[in-house]
């Protein structure tokens, strides 16, 4: 392994950060994902099958669209250099859209996860390990189940936090999931509730199980640091993330930061998502010059690896991997 090569900040710096002033390129989806959602409501009201289809699909997208793109790119303050319009964001992406708690999204995924990335029992991903869970249950199932267990994890949360916060945290995710059920009573003509709340759950579960596949393909199975002795932070994140390639759907919805464009996020997590389509060849380059890893693989690869090897990466605790010389 080479030696510890930490100029990559001032080379991206140095290349990229000479933009006009206010420019940085920003995630513009949101309004996009609620015209797209308002079509989406549209479609839902028609006869014909395949524009009833096409409702759902669309409903879907959009909905990953604002929940794992805009609440990821808003806990991480990506989307607007304006604190007060970062804090809206997040309650608005995170509690709204996604029915989960802010502080403990913020927590999770922004402090523990990209802090301490693939370091045991702190930012590990075991959060998404189900060991009780056969691997067919847990790849082609359980994903399901998320827009269900999603909020009733978020209310058993509410107990950790202030009178306030849990308030706030209650009426924003009702907010989000009454409008939802609004829209297809009013806008696209449900009849019954009955009927609506299968449509909320066939829409909010559409791009469930990519979104749970993508949470473990790119940091499980990948070299995993004791608390004591992690290594410096280019070499954790170049040995501990891993780029899936671009996949259109998932690019759209989930954004690069999560797909093709994991390193660069994990190194630099305040860039917007298509800053970090940018910055992706000098990253690679510099890793690569440095000799450091610079992971890449398939989704089918990975889907196939976890299929196959589900006891060792997803039951089983993880070996340590011990880096001589970094820690
Ligand atoms: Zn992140």
């Amino acid at each position: 392994m080479a030696s510890p090569p930490p100029h990559i900040c001032a080379l991206v710096l140095r290349r990229f950060w000479s933009c006009p002033p206010g420019g940085w390129p920003r995630a513009a989806s949101p309004p996009r994902s609620a015209a797209g959602a308002l079509a989406g409501f549209l479609c839902l009201r028609s006869e014909n099958l395949l524009a009833f289809a096409l409702g759902v699909t669309i409903l879907g997208v959009c909905h990953y669209t604002l929940t794992v793109k805009g609440s990821h790119l808003a806990t991480h303050g990506a989307l607007t250099e304006s604190k007060r319009w970062s804090k809206i964001w997040v309650l608005f992406f995170v509690e709204v859209c996604t029915s989960f708690t802010a502080e403990h999204a913020k927590y999770g995924h922004v402090k523990m996860h990209h802090g301490y990335t693939n370091v045991l029992g702190l930012g590990d991903s075991s959060t998404w390990r189900l060991p009780c869970l056969n691997r067919y249950v847990y790849m082609f199932l359980a994903p399901l189940l998320i827009p269900i267990i999603t909020p009733l994890v978020a209310v058993e949360r509410l107990r950790e936090v202030e009178l306030g916060t849990a308030l706030r945290t209650l009426g924003l995710i009702s907010l989000g999931l009454y409008s939802h059920y609004w829209l297809l009573l009013n806008v696209s003509g449900f009849q019954s509730p009955s009927s609506a709340l299968v449509c909320m759950l066939i829409t909010r579960s559409l791009l469930a199980h990519p979104y749970l596949h993508v949470n473990i393909f790119q940091h499980i199975g990948l070299p995993m640091f004791s608390r004591d002795k992690k290594p410096q932070r280019i070499h954790m994140m170049s040995l501990g993330v891993l780029n899936l390639p671009r996949l259109p759907v998932l690019d759209w919805a989930f954004g690069h930061s999560l797909i093709s464009c994991h390193v660069e996020h994990h190194l630099f997590p305040r860039l917007s998502d298509n800053m970090c389509l940018k910055v992706k060849p000098v990253v690679s380059q510099f890793l690569r010059e440095k000799q450091l890893p610079y992971n890449e693989d398939s989704y089918l690869a990975r889907f196939r690896l976890f299929l196959h090897h589900y006891e060792e990466l997803m039951v089983q605790t993880p070996p340590i991997t011990e880096l001589v010389g970094l820690q």
